[in-house]
């Protein structure tokens, strides 16, 4: 595609961080092209949870029907051992809904994928296929991209949503993805083929020493999703093969019969391997600005990484319309500088919560047995857990609820071995 009339905004990548952003700042009237460098627009994978915070964005945008009528409402979210198979915790998701007003619900990927493609479409985001971002630049009056293929496309502002790869993060600082040494295992298949009874009305998690897995409904209860997710033997030996199926088999040897059934359903010809990146503070440079995963990776442990993406655009775009001047010129500079003091902060404290959740899941020994006390300990309906995170999402600092820190940041030192 040869981009005609020039943009407002460019947007690198076209994952749900991209279209979620682009669809926010084309409802505030601006021109928007979406460049991705595949050939078609469309997202790998099966299953997403959106919490609370995230229905509300939904909702604001006028999409929430449409994605409750492609997903499932589950009425509870339960923690168990994955070796005793014991209840550890549990979340009621119908009064969670009554707490905080929107649902928390799960989702087939390409489905809420397909929800912002749509959107993007009826706002008049121009989107654009085989257009990789290879550079960028400032210019005196916006930003420049430089395409594989030798174009370049110019804008006022250029938001780079290009994922835990991204080339734009590069202008930030020179880091590389931190390997977890876990792997992710997927699957996705009608719920006919499940093989056993499934209590779909749960999003369920098994947690076990080195291991969980994760099942839910999708599409209506029509299909199964499962996540099986376990630490590597191999790439802890430093093995540049690992994570195969092989190793996937052996890590959940030790579980409990209901996850042991589950794991013959997992897809074997493709697995991911867990990453993420610290925390940065920066996320603009100048006129272009990172979004979504190229800003903050997580490991997928609290269920957060495509919501806090969506999080990241309603929030530009909420500081871009509180900056139109009367005659539409916009306060660029103003809007950036306010998503920077807002998002990164935000973002860390899930990027850290989420390794420190992923340690506690996944503890052996005498450690896994105090855990399993603690979790048994909370009240279902104390939510002093999760406001800071599925309470309304912040606009400014101030408005940023404290963190909650119960189980310090250092499960080991807490639990005492
Ligand atoms: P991506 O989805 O990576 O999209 C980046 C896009 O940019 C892609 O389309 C890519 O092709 C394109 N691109 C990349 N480079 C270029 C370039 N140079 N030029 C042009 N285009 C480019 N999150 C949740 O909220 N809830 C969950 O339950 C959840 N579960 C997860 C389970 C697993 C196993 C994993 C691995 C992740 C999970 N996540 C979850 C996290 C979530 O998937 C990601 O955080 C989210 O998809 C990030 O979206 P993004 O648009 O920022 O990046």
């Amino acid at each position: 595609a040869n981009p005609a009339a020039p943009a407002d905004v460019l947007v690198v990548g076209g994952g749900i961080g991209g279209l979620s952003a682009a669809f926010a700042l084309a409802r505030e009237g601006l021109r928007v092209r979406v460049l991705e460098q595949a050939r078609e627009f469309g997202e790998v994978g099966a299953g997403l949870q959106i919490a609370p915070n995230c229905t509300r964005i939904l909702h604001d945008y006028g999409l929430l029907e449409e994605v409750k009528s492609l997903g499932v409402l589950p009425r509870s979210m339960v923690m168990r051992d994955a070796v005793d198979g014991g209840e550890l915790t549990r979340l009621d998701l119908v009064d969670l809904e009554r707490e905080y007003g929107f649902p928390y619900m799960v989702v087939h990927r390409s489905d809420l994928h397909g929800v912002f493609l749509r959107a993007c479409r009826a706002a008049g985001v121009e989107l654009v296929t085989d257009a990789r971002v290879d550079g960028y630049e400032n210019t005196a009056s916006g930003a420049r991209v430089l395409l594989a293929d030798g174009r370049t496309d110019e804008a006022r502002i250029v938001i780079a949503a290009d994922g835990l790869h991204s080339v734009a993060r590069r202008l930030l600082i020179e880091d590389e993805p931190v390997n977890s040494s876990y792997v992710a295992y997927r699957a996705a298949v009608p719920i006919g083929q499940a093989g056993r009874d499934v209590d779909l009305s749960e999003v369920s998690v098994h947690v076990g020493p080195r291991c969980h897995f994760v099942q839910y409904g999708l599409r209506g209860g029509q299909m199964l999703n499962q996540v099986a997710v376990f630490e590597s033997p191999k790439a802890l030996a430093g093995e540049a093969d690992w994570g195969t199926p092989d190793e996937l088999d052996a890590a959940f040897d030790a579980t409990c019969r209901e996850v042991r059934a589950g794991i013959p359903l997992m897809w074997r010809d493709r697995w991911w391997r867990m990453f993420d990146r610290d925390p940065i503070m920066t996320w603009v440079d100048g006129n272009i600005a990172l979004l979504g995963d190229a800003a903050h990776p997580p490991l997928q442990y609290m269920a957060q990484g495509a919501i806090m993406a969506i999080e990241d655009g309603w929030v530009l775009a909420r500081h871009v319309a509180a900056r139109r001047a009367a005659d539409g010129s916009i306060d660029w500079r103003g809007a950036l500088a306010a998503y920077e003091a807002v998002r990164p902060e935000h973002c860390r404290r899930v990027l850290a919560t989420a390794r420190a959740w992923g340690e506690l899941w996944h503890l052996d020994g005498v450690a896994r047995l105090r855990r399993n006390t603690l979790l048994r300990a909370r009240d279902t309906y104390d939510y002093s857990f999760t406001d800071w995170i599925y309470g309304p999402t912040a606009l400014t600092p101030e408005e940023e609820p404290p963190m909650f820190t119960p189980i310090p940041l250092d499960p080991a030192m807490a639990l005492n071995g």
